[in-house]
């Protein structure tokens, strides 16, 4: 997984085309992510006592990280982002300006 919690992202296909988010959270096992704001659905809260009301509550649904881009910390950019292995450190850095992301 290239993308992980806490990146800034941009989605880059789908209907959600051209938005920025936060991972909220990586889910590596389906190669998907949870962004903030992104893939927004609608959930229905049933009441749970008579007489009170249901709720409609929008709540994120993850999407597949090959729909999205890292944006880079150091460059700003929608980037590609590789990694470099330096003795028994693993960098992830930035395709387009080479620093560590
Ligand atoms: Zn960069």
């Amino acid at each position: 997984m290239k993308v992980k919690k806490g990146d800034n992202i941009l989605v880059i296909t789908g209907k959600d085309k051209g938005k920025t988010g936060k991972v909220l959270r990586a889910l590596p096992k389906e190669r998907k992510v949870l962004i903030e704001g992104v893939n927004m659905k609608v959930h229905n809260i049933r009441p749970k006592k008579q007489g009170e009301k249901g709720q409609i509550v929008k709540v994120p649904a993850p999407i597949f990280t090959s729909n999205v881009k890292v944006i880079c910390s150091k460059c700003g950019k929608a980037v590609r982002v590789g990694y470099k292995i330096e003795g028994d450190k693993k960098d992830r850095i930035c395709k387009k300006c080479g620093q560590s992301t």
